[in-house]
């Protein structure tokens, strides 16, 4: 049984903090919603009245917050406030599953060694039905030795958990995995509509593609039309799944990250352009899959 420190009980963290929970754990949860504290409390986790007193006497703190600020500044504190680091007991493991930039979750990493503590950056894909189930992905950044003693709690919360290199590099795979995730669900729909326009059926296309070099996720999962994969969004009016509004937030920081190295990744940056309207549009809280509507909008008669 370990004592964890839970910060961030929203969609994602109130099912991942009420896995562990039900795994035996101690977990001392806190957030700043009212809602999210009566979520948790009702999920049997140990609700506290902040931050602070949450990491207290913790062994390991997970945060699952909305973005890198929140995470920088939660670890930071201001100058009455020592912030998390400050509070919590030497030597402690500070886990952050929040999808932040990589230079951002360096920057964590190297505030939370700062003050004597150590820390991966752990974030997730599966969404909220992952950390529901516990079924969430983990790719994890950081040291060999910390990565070995977090593993026991994130498969308490997940199924697969990678180490992906030093400190970042958990960040660094997740915004890898959906930049290309992101520019193939773009192609699988383009696809999709020239094959409506040349009069080829969705059936057909899929049969084709599905059983050769086109094949991928985006296609053969997430289909983006309805009827060839009913399990797909597409056949519940594109209800997320993975919502546009997460994706363009995803390539955002892919696109910080492309910036920071300097790589010609034009297929990536026009992803990260059309995520962005879409989801500023009709794609807020539909499927990201749901972007072939807009293709078909946009597509001239001939
Ligand atoms: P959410 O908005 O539902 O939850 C975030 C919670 O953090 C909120 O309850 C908010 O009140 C709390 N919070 C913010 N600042 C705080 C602070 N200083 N102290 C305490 N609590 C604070 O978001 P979510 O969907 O749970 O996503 C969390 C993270 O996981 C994000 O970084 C997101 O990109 C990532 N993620 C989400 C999904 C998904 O499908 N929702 C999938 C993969 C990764």
């Amino acid at each position: 049984m370990t004592t964890i420190g839970f910060i961030g009980l929203g969609h994602m963290g109130g099912p991942m903090a009420k896995n562990l929970r039900a795994a035996g754990h101690e977990v001392r949860g806190f957030d700043l919603s009212p809602a999210a504290l009566d979520a948790a409390r009702a999920a049997g986790i140990d609700v506290v009245a902040s931050a602070a007193e949450a990491v207290m006497g913790a062994r390991v703190v997970i945060t699952m917050l909305p973005a890198g600020r929140h995470v920088i500044d939660l670890y930071r504190g201001t100058d009455s406030d020592p912030g998390i680091l400050g509070a919590a007991s030497p030597d402690t493991l500070f886990i952050d599953s929040s999808t932040i930039a990589v230079d951002e979750a360096r920057h964590a990493h190297e505030l939370a060694v700062g003050a004597g503590h150590r820390s991966l950056d752990a974030p997730v894909s599966g969404g909220v039905v992952g950390a529901e189930n516990g079924t969430l992905a983990f790719m994890v950044g950081g040291d060999e030795r910390d990565f070995a003693q977090a593993v026991p709690l994130l498969e308490t919360m997940g199924r697969r958990v990678v180490h992906c290199g030093g400190p970042g590099l958990g960040q660094a795979a997740k915004v890898c995995n959906n930049m290309l995730l992101a520019v193939s669900q773009i192609a699988v729909a383009e696809a999709f509509v020239l094959g409506e326009r040349l009069g080829l059926s969705h059936q057909t296309l899929f049969d084709v593609a599905s059983n050769a070099t086109g094949q991928c996720w985006a296609l053969s999962t997430n289909c983006p039309v309805p009827g060839p994969v009913p399990t797909s969004p597409a056949n519940r009016d594109y209800q997320p799944g993975f919502a546009g509004a997460l994706m363009s937030k995803d390539l955002g920081l892919a696109e910080q990250a492309i910036d920071l190295v300097g790589v010609d990744a034009r297929m990536g940056r026009l992803a990260r352009e059309m995520y962005l309207a879409y989801a500023n549009g009709e794609g807020t809280d539909r499927d990201f899959s749901g972007i072939i509507q807009t293709i078909r909008a946009h597509s001239t008669s001939a």
